[in-house]
């Protein structure tokens, strides 16, 4: 597959080790673009960095720092000389399962660092980078199914990825005018390490409600992460495109949307016993 305007650009892709960021440090890698893998750790970085087809280096980064940000911008720069397009990817998931009751604080700003505050300082860092070279370049941000509907597990999750959408729709707002696109996709259920052992046990099961009756491939949200990266997209920005399968435009109230597919009962047991005191 090819996509206009990638061969020869400088990428940066965050948690680029994890499921959908190597699809996408691959998909990258093999149209042409010289890679900055950034990861928290910079030995893995460097491997998935190694085993690239073009020109890349691996760099390990905490995204939710503004000195983790820095050092992964100063480091693709000393190494390429300037940054072209960023994929702000990195994220995690805080603990599946746990009801709005048991929600801690912790774990709360720990998931708001990661997925919002990273991707607040990576935009930024971006912009104040196309600003000073006085050329732009492009942005995506991945968002998640969770960005536009609830659940009552993952509220902080939920929340941050909610956030995303109005980072994009602000940083689009900002950057249109020096030509800067920002975009984000949105992945439904895609079987990777995010949800722990656990999570990708049930991950095909529930993506089998979705229209396309089963779950996403890293590699098909990595062709709309270069899509939206490239030229090809030179009209679209502040855009969120899902790639989960049809899975956030069911009407999951009408029977013909889905209504039915899961047992509720079973699924409110917990919290039904629990709030009755059963
Ligand atoms: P993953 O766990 O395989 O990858 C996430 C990567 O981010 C890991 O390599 C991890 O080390 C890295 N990371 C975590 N915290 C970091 C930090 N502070 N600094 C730098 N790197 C950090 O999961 P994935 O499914 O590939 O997730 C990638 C993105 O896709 C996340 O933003 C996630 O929320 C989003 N997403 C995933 C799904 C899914 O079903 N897998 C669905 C919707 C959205």
């Amino acid at each position: 597959m090819t996509y206009t305007g990638i061969d020869g650009k400088v990428a940066v892709v965050t948690g680029g080790t994890g499921g959908i960021g190597s699809a996408v440090v691959q998909t990258l890698s093999r149209a042409g673009a010289r890679l900055v893998v950034v990861d928290l750790d910079e030995d893995r970085a460097r491997a998935a960095a190694e085993a690239l087809p073009g020109p890349a280096i691996g760099i390990g980064a905490d995204v939710s720092t503004e000195s983790g940000v820095e050092s992964y911008m100063d480091a693709a720069i000393s190494e390429f000389g300037s940054v072209d397009l960023h994929h702000l990817n990195a994220g995690i998931a805080g603990k599946p399962g746990q009801q709005l009751t048991e929600a801690s604080v912790d774990e709360w700003d720990a998931v708001m660092g990661v997925n919002l505050r990273g991707p607040f300082l990576g935009v930024r860092s971006a912009m104040r980078h196309f600003v000073a070279r006085g050329t732009p370049g492009s942005i995506v941000v991945t968002a998640s199914i969770a960005s536009l509907r609830g659940a009552a597990d993952l509220l902080a999750y939920t929340t941050s990825k909610h956030g995303v959408v109005g980072l994009v729709h602000g940083a689009a707002v900002y950057g249109g005018p020096i030509g800067v696109r920002v975009n984000a996709v949105a992945p439904g259920i895609v079987p990777t390490p995010i949800f722990g052992e656990a999570g990708m046990q049930d991950m095909r099961k529930r993506a089998s409600t979705s229209p396309l009756r089963r779950a996403g491939e890293a590699d098909e949200v990595a062709a709309a992460v270069a899509f939206l990266l490239s030229d090809d997209a030179s009209y679209i920005t502040g855009e969120i495109l899902s790639v989960d399968g049809g899975a956030s435009i069911q009407n999951t109230n009408r029977y013909g949307g889905g209504a039915g597919l899961w047992d509720t009962a079973g699924v409110d047991a917990d919290l039904l016993n629990a709030f009755r005191g059963d």
